[in-house]
């Protein structure tokens, strides 16, 4: 039996492999893809401490190495459900069950999808959730950009030094992304926005999107733009439906826990975006999995302290 069971190695999972495997746990990282979450889908990481700036996987790998540093171990697997078994809890993957005196939930979010007619069919034909995966291959191609939070401003900055040009449409007559982010979209001649409009379709041939219907949301005006590709950047929904039986979740589906990382049930921990929370960045990530690496310990001390008392 392990001590601490750490469910998905995002910045907040291997920080809090860290801080616990520093404090003589033995520690489980399980993931179900490579070490480093949806810093390996980011270019460029500008708001890490100590980086000026520094590519998302490559910081990936530097905590990666960190991580296993004081003996961390790590398995593959996708969690499909945990079970509290009182003194212990079980986590189970697709073809292991695992036993750790405490669990960390670290499982991140995954963009959202808009919804709209088009999107499926053309999905990997012109339509992507990733800039950085994508970006090189619509190269002197028109794009569209949906959403005004700072992935899909960010992004369209990143997708100007392939497209020919870059279209973002947001559904407000205002950026949700950060000052900073927006002054450099509105200082790149690439970029142009179409407010207060959604995407109501995604268009294409046979083979590949040619362009989107657009309607105006203030004048209900439908209009067409064309283009050779369509980033959609709508916002995150949590990776949590292992854990939704668990009763641990909100109605939206965020794990809602105290400001020690604590869930509803003792020894159950979540950590980084996958919690209900305000902020959802790198930094937080990793302060949530300090946390969480320093609580394991307590509680499994405190734990021992309750046995020897009995
Ligand atoms: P994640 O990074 O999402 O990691 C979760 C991990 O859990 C993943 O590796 C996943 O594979 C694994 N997992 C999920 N479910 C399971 C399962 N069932 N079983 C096993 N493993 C599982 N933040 C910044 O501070 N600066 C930036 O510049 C920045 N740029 C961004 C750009 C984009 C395009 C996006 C989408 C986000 C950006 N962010 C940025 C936000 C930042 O990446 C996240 O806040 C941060 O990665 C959250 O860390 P996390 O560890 O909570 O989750
Ligand atoms: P987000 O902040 O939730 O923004 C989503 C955007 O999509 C909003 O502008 C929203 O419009 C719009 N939207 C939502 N549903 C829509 C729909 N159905 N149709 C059209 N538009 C829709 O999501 P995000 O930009 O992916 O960011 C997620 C988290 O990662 C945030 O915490 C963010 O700070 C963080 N992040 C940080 C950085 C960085 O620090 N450099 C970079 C990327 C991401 P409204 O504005 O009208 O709500």
């Amino acid at each position: 039996m392990y001590d601490v069971i750490i469910i998905g190695a995002g910045p907040a999972g291997m920080t809090a492999a860290l801080y616990a495997s520093r404090s003589n746990l033995s520690v489980l990282m399980i993931e179900r893809g490579a070490p480093g979450g949806q810093m390996n889908n980011t270019a460029e990481v500008e708001n890490y401490p100590g980086y000026e700036s520094i590519l998302g996987p490559e910081l990936a790998f530097k905590m990666y190495e960190g991580a296993i540093k004081f003996g961390v171990e790590n398995a593959y697997g996708i969690v499909q459900n945990i079970t509290d078994q009182g003194e212990f809890k079980e986590v189970v993957t697709e073809d292991k069950t695992y036993q750790g005196k405490t669990v960390i939930i670290a499982t991140g979010c995954v963009h959202r999808k808009l919804g709209v007619k088009g999107e499926e069919e053309f999905a990997g034909r012109g339509v992507s959730y990733c800039a950085v995966c994508d970006g090189a291959f619509f190269r002197n191609k028109r794009l569209i950009v949906v959403g005004g939070g700072d992935s899909a401003v960010e992004e369209a900055i990143y997708l100007t030094q392939f497209a020919s040009e870059v279209t973002i449409v947001h559904r407000r007559d205002e950026l949700r992304a950060q000052k900073i982010i927006q002054d450099r979209a509105f200082a790149n001649e690439k970029i142009s926005f179409i407010w207060d409009s959604v995407v109501e379709e995604i268009k294409g041939n046979e083979m590949v999107v040619t362009g989107v219907q657009i309607r105006n949301v203030k004048t209900d005006e439908v209009t067409e733009e064309a283009a050779g590709g369509v980033f959609i950047y709508v916002g995150l929904d949590p990776l949590t439906e292992p854990f939704k039986a668990s009763g641990i979740t909100n109605d939206a589906g965020w794990i809602l826990t105290n400001d020690q990382m604590e869930t509803s049930i003792p020894g159950v921990y979540a950590v980084g975006d996958v919690r209900e929370k305000g902020l959802r960045q790198i930094t937080t990530a990793v302060g949530d999995g300090s946390i969480a690496g320093q609580q394991v310990f307590d509680f499994i001390e405190t734990q021992k302290d309750a046995q020897l008392t009995k």
